[in-house]
């Protein structure tokens, strides 16, 4: 064994533990960290021929990249739709990595039993039946991916072919339709062979981001051949519901495969008061939900729900003469991209065994009371311009006055020590959004974004008309 390795092999539980108290300063500085430290990036330097330890590589990631990282994990970080860390979620991916195990295979079945398990819980926590069977994947994205990957095959079978075996181009030109899809499900429609001009604009409802359900019959009926609906549970600009209700109606009469991207929109089902917004997603034929998002467990984490998993395994099957037949219940190798990958599911095992339902349900209801006594900052401040209600747990607002893009990004800029507000485009207007889904938010944290925001209007040049 190389010396460094067998030094760092003997004292290993010291070492370990001045990662863990590393880790436990990073965390107490959270609140004081810029949430986004701007410039503080390090050049690249070239691989070392001699490495030093593990002590001296840890001291080598403070000095030179950790003054560089976002407070990501903290409870300010409001761009994109971005989850923290829960405690029970942090020790979980510590232990996921300490056992290292590839659930693939049930040559060496716990791991994979714990996964399926942990699925079994999500079922229960998202309110759907058993009808759904699902897979842990790295992301959102992937998730879709899978979801559409199984559609592909769904096409297939109506048109008497099979894109596994034959290739996407056996089914001809495909049909995506869609209101407000993600910009990944291009993505996935790129990747999958399908082709990103697959994808079908479908109007929405007049100042909605949600399909509206008469275009998309009108849609429906002009194509010939199956297609796919792609069901939107929580737009990322202003967090719309599509009406899942009237899309499986429309299923019962034109026969299509209703995928639905609920990323972070099926948490709403914790939250009595908003869980109607995602009434009928169970009659999805494949669902995505992210984890690393509201689950707040780290990445990269996602699940991937189906109805139809002999068309998944159709799809993935990694037949090998050591990995085990497909079978009733095939392993988990024939049924996602990847082979072999970590266990992903025991930060979400964890996490859910420690806080249960409940703990949930509180995250996504102090969340979405944050991101109202923020809409309301937003709606009642002369300066600002509130563009959506807040239905869920996005504030989506623009400047009242002269909004462009560039003023925008520097009232971001202006206000980014004490949050991240990410930039986007609704309804043709530049705007910025703040996503709350972070497990620390407080009603504080809220007081606190809302001043600087306030103050950031009031120190834009040509700012704020006078009130
Ligand atoms: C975040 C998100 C995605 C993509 O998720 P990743 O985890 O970044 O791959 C897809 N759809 C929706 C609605 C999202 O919010």
């Amino acid at each position: 064994m190389h010396p460094l390795l067998a030094a760092d092999l003997e004292r290993l539980p010291d070492l370990l533990e001045d990662a863990r108290r590393h880790a436990v300063a990073f965390l107490e500085g959270l609140d004081e960290r810029p949430v986004v430290p701007l410039a503080r990036t390090p050049a690249a330097v070239p691989l070392p021929a001699r490495g030093d330890g593990l002590s001296a590589a840890l001291r080598g990631f403070a000095e030179r990249w950790e003054p560089g990282l976002s407070a990501g994990a903290g409870p300010r970080y409001l761009g994109f739709v971005t989850g923290g860390v829960t405690p029970a979620a942090l020790a979980g991916d510590w232990l996921t990595s300490t056992v290292d195990q590839n659930p693939m295979s049930s040559l060496d079945p716990a791991g994979q039993l714990l996964e399926r398990e942990t699925v079994g819980w999500l079922r229960e926590l998202f309110g759907l039946s058993d009808g759904h069977e699902g897979n842990f994947v790295s992301g959102a994205t992937m998730s879709n991916t899978v979801g559409l990957a199984i559609a592909r095959e769904w096409l297939g079978e109506r048109l008497g072919v099979s894109p596994a075996e034959d290739g996407a181009a056996a089914l001809g030109p495909v049909r995506v339709l869609s209101g407000s899809p993600h910009s990944s499900v291009a993505k996935t429609l790129s990747m999958l062979g399908l082709g990103r001009s697959a994808l079908v604009p479908v109007a929405t409802l007049p100042g909605r981001e949600a399909v509206d359900p008469a275009a998309l019959e009108r849609a429906l009926r002009e194509g010939a051949g199956p297609c796919v609906v792609v069901a939107n549970a929580g737009t990322v600009n202003t967090v719309d519901f599509d009406d899942v209700r009237a899309l499986v109606a429309l299923r019962e009469k034109y026969g299509f495969w209703l995928h639905v991207d609920a990323a972070f929109g099926a948490f709403a089902a914790l939250s009595p008061a908003h869980a109607h917004l995602v009434d009928g997603v169970d009659a999805a034929d494949s669902l995505c939900v992210d984890l690393h998002k509201w689950l707040n467990v780290p990445y990269d984490s996602a699940v991937q729900f189906t109805r139809r998993r002999d068309l998944q395994a159709r799809v993935f099957q990694n037949a090998a003469a050591y990995l085990g037949p497909l079978g009733d219940t095939p392993e988990a190798v024939h049924l996602t991209p990847e082979n072999s990958r970590r266990l992903r599911a025991l930060t979400a095992w964890l996490t859910l065994r420690a806080y249960g339902r409940d703990g949930y349900r509180e995250i996504v209801e102090r969340c979405a009371a944050c991101a109202h006594t923020m809409g309301e900052a937003v709606a009642a401040h002369p300066g600002l311009r509130l563009l959506a209600p807040v239905r869920l747990n996005v504030v989506c607002f623009t400047l009242a006055e002269n909004p462009t893009a560039d003023r925008l990004a520097a009232l971001a800029r202006e206000m980014s020590d004490t949050a991240f507000l990410t930039p986007t485009v609704y309804a043709g207007r530049p705007a910025l959004r703040a996503a709350f889904s972070n497990w620390r938010t407080t009603a504080d944290d809220t007081e606190r974004v809302i001043k600087a925001l306030t103050a950031a209007v009031d120190a834009l040049p040509g700012g704020a008309p006078a009130s």
